[in-house]
This record gives C-alpha cells, sequence and structure tokens, in this order.
C-alpha cells in the first residue's frame, strides 16, 4: 500500500518550526507493518492543492497535515474539496461539537470557526477532543488510474498524535486487509453503448457485495471498470463478458489496434487496408502501436475513383454500376489490398462523411467496410451520421473490428 504524507505550513519552510510529524508517523505506520512511500512539505496556499493531486495520483493513502484552523490561510479543507471534485457543505454534529468546545471553556465561539466544520461532499470527520479542528477522512476513490484514501489532520502535535492512534490507524488497518485483496479490472467493449450496459447489466452488477463499478465512453468504446475484491471482479467481468458476446476486445485495457497488432503477430499474419473515408486513419492508428512493422508493410489511401482503379484494380464497370459507395467497390477495393499489399489479411472502408455528397439511397453516414482473406471476402454496411471527425474515428473502430473477429474467428477455427 503506497502511502504520501504531505505535511503543510509556511512556518516549516521558514525554518521556525521543526517538523517533527514526518518521522513521528513513519514510526508509528512501520509499527502497523507500513511504510511512507514520500513525503512532500509545502507552504500555506496554491502548492497544497498541486502537492495533493499529484500525490493522490500515485498513491493509496494520503495524510495531509495542517491547514484546518479557522484564519484564511487554513485552505486544506478547501484544496481537497477542490481536487476531490467536491463541494463543502456544513456537518451540523461537527459544528455542534466545536460549539461545545468552547462553550465548555466559557469561551465565546468566532464567526471564522464555522468553517472548521466544513466538510467535502463523501468525507467522514474525524473528532478532535483535543482543539476545535476535526479531521477529515475521504474513503478511497478513483483519483487517476488507482484508488486513493485521503485523510486531512490538524496541524498542533496534541492534536494530531491521537487523532492519529484514534481514528487513522484503525483505517489504515482495515485498508491494508482490503488492499491485499483489491482488484481493478479495466473491460473494453465496442458495438455496444453505455446504455445498453445500464439497460442489461446494472442491476446484476450492483448485486455483487464488494463491487465498484465505472463506465468510461469515448466514440464506439465503453471502458467497464470493476474494482473489488478477486471474487467480484471475476464474477462481474464474467457476467458482463456473457451479455455482450465478442464485444469485449480487452480485458486488461488495452486499445484496439494493440489487440488486433497482437493477434496478427500471434498468428504470423500482415494486415493491408485501402481507405478512402478515413484518409489513412486505420494505418495510423496501426502504426502507432510499437512493433506495427511486424505486421504491417503497406496500405493504400485511395480517395478518388480513378485512384481505386488505379492502385487497387477496382472496375470501371463496378464503380459505374454501384458507385464508390457500395458493398461491391468494398469488397473489391479489400481484395485489391490484399494481392497487391500480399497481405493475410486486408480491410476497406468506403463512404459518405459529408457533409455534402450524400443522397436519398445513400445518406451522409453511409459506410461500407470490406474484409479479405485468402480464403473469403465480405462488406458489412454501417451508418454513422455524426459529422466528419466522429464519422472517421467510428469508422475506423469499425473496421479494426471487424478485422479482430476475423482473426479471431480464423484462430478459432485452427483450433
Ligand atoms: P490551528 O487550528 O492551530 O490553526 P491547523 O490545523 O490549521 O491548526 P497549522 O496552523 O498548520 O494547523 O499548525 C498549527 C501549529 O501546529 C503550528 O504553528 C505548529 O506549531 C504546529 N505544527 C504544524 N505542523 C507541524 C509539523 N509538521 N511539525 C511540528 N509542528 C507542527
Amino acid at each position: 500500500m503506497r502511502i504520501e504524507i504531505i505535511n503543510t505550513g509556511s512556518e516549516l519552510l521558514l525554518g521556525t518550526t521543526v517538523n517533527t510529524h514526518a518521522p513521528w508517523m513513519g514510526i508509528e505506520l512501520f509499527k502497523l507493518g507500513l511504510r511512507v512511500q514520500r513525503q512532500t512539505t509545502v507552504p500555506d496556499g496554491e502548492a497544497i492543492n498541486l502537492a495533493m493531486s499529484e500525490a493522490m495520483e500515485r498513491s493509496d493513502v494520503v495524510i495531509v497535515t495542517g491547514g484546518l484552523g479557522p484564519t484564511s490561510d487554513d485552505i486544506t479543507r478547501e484544496a481537497a474539496a477542490e481536487v476531490l471534485g467536491v463541494e463543502l457543505i456544513t456537518d451540523e454534529a461537527a459544528l455542534r461539537s466545536i460549539e461545545a468546545f468552547f462553550a465548555h471553556r466559557d469561551r465565546e465561539m468566532a464567526e471564522d470557526n464555522k468553517k472548521q466544520a466544513l466538510n467535502p461532499v463523501g468525507g467522514d470527520i474525524l473528532p478532535n477532543p483535543n482543539g476545535t479542528a476535526p479531521g477529515i477522512y475521504t474513503p478511497p476513490r478513483m483519483s487517476g488510474d488507482r484508488l486513493c484514501a485521503l485523510f486531512l489532520l490538524p496541524g498542533p502535535p496534541s492534536e494530531m498524535r491521537p487523532m492519529f492512534e484514534n481514528e487513522v490507524e484503525p483505517r489504515l488497518r482495515s485498508l491494508a486487509r482490503t488492499h491485499e485483496d483489491h482488484h481493478v479490472q479495466v473491460l473494453r467493449f465496442t458495438g455496444v453503448g453505455e446504455s445498453d450496459f445500464h439497460a442489461k447489466l446494472d442491476k446484476e452488477l450492483m448485486a455483487i457485495a464488494d463491487l465498484e463499478v465505472g463506465y468510461c465512453a469515448r466514440t464506439r468504446e465503453v471502458d467497464l471498470r470493476l474494482i473489488g475484491s478477486k471474487k467480484s471482479t471475476e464474477q462481474a467481468s464474467q457476467l458482463a463478458l456473457s451479455a455482450f458476446p465478442g464485444m469485449c476486445f480487452s480485458q486488461n485495457g488495452e486499445s484496439l489496434e494493440e489487440i488486433v497488432v497482437k493477434l496478427l503477430d500471434q498468428q504470423g499474419k500482415t494486415i493491408s487496408m485501402a481507405e478512402s473515408c478515413t484518409g489513412g486513419l486505420i494505418a495510423h492508428r496501426i502504426t502507432n502501436v510499437p512493433g506495427a512493422s511486424e505486421v504491417f508493410t503497406h496500405g493504400f489511401v485511395t480517395y478518388s475513383n480513378p485512384a481505386k482503379q488505379q492502385l487497387l484494380g477496382v472496375s470501371a464497370t463496378t464503380l459505374e454500376q454501384h458507385g464508390a459507395v457500395s458493398e461491391a467497390v468494398a469488397m473489391q477495393m479489400a481484395e485489391g489490398a490484399l494481392a497487391k499489399a500480399q497481405a493475410d489479411i486486408a480491410v476497406s472502408v468506403t463512404g459518405i462523411a459529408g457533409p455534402g455528397g450524400g443522397s436519398e439511397d445513400k445518406p451522409v453516414g453511409t459506410v461500407w467496410i470490406g474484409i479479405a482473406t485468402a480464403t473469403s471476402s465480405k462488406a458489412i454496411k454501417k451508418f454513422i451520421p455524426y459529422g466528419r471527425e466522429i464519422f472517421k474515428q467510428a469508422t475506423s473502430q469499425d473496421a479494426l473490428n471487424l478485422v479482430r473477429r476475423t482473426l479471431e474467428e480464423s484462430s478459432n477455427e485452427a483450433c
């Protein structure tokens, strides 16, 4: 479990106060079998936000001390809310206990002390019987691509130390236990939308104990993020895989092009492509993958009809009879690329990106994707009327997915 400590306070850097929190916590954490991975000291102000957001991206637990007082330079609470992307709201119980602290000492409570009862949404208040500033604990939540828990503790040692022993240590023990059986799995799907997951799977996933589910949708791609015990993440991934058969292209976060290059490499095959409306995007995506040269020598960007004829051997009659955006031309483009590049598999795309060029029977967004191997060729029709950029990205995605599925089928047949 990666633990970082951030000690805040300009006085610690000016040298007027010696930072005793860092060594004290190091010793206490070591007694629990835990180690501090990094310790940072920052002055009061903006530096706290930056230190906190950086630490949370690389750690499982971040412990921040200081800056929970009532004065204007005490901004740790606000910084945490900003980094977590949540609001601060008054915790009524915390406010009552601050009022009681003053009443008990027969002192009047200043208006500024009220801000010490502010709590970032989702945070737990850590009682402070030795001072006015309660601590705050926010349970693990996603920060970058990892889960991170956050503790905010008061600066005075006489308040921080008892709070650490009574409130922080028990939570750290339980975090360390769950950390040992803690799995993160990202399943990537294409050909299925985020709303399909909500409709078909949400209820069943929610019923699995000890599981956190998250989604991230991009053009023609949905990530299903599963966080929990090994048992719960396995159960959830099985449910998702059987709900959408053949649509999951990666079970550990790889991109579609990485999967395609991996499959080609495993099968000792090479690929070529004949691209019209994607203008080279499929080749671009393939060549983004390290090691692409093992599986790819060249492709063809044939935007005009003469280019399709000259470079790929598409027949003038087919172009005339069916038009450039047609099943027959898509197939001939793929077959041409296969032959000219002497590849084992070739994919082609021909479509109408828009905004002009559409007709009643071939509206803007129509695209044919062809695929050819030594033994067969076919083409499928898609409709992607969402503007040129999305059209190109989605078409390249569907084309790469068709390659993936063809390669997977051929390897299943070989088995
Ligand atoms: P307060 O309500 O006292 O303002 P706070 O949570 O805002 O509490 P700070 O103002 O940052 O805490 O610190 C209060 C005092 O605690 C400092 O003046 C200093 O004496 C002590 N202190 C803070 N941080 C440390 C540290 N890392 N090591 C030793 N002493 C510290």
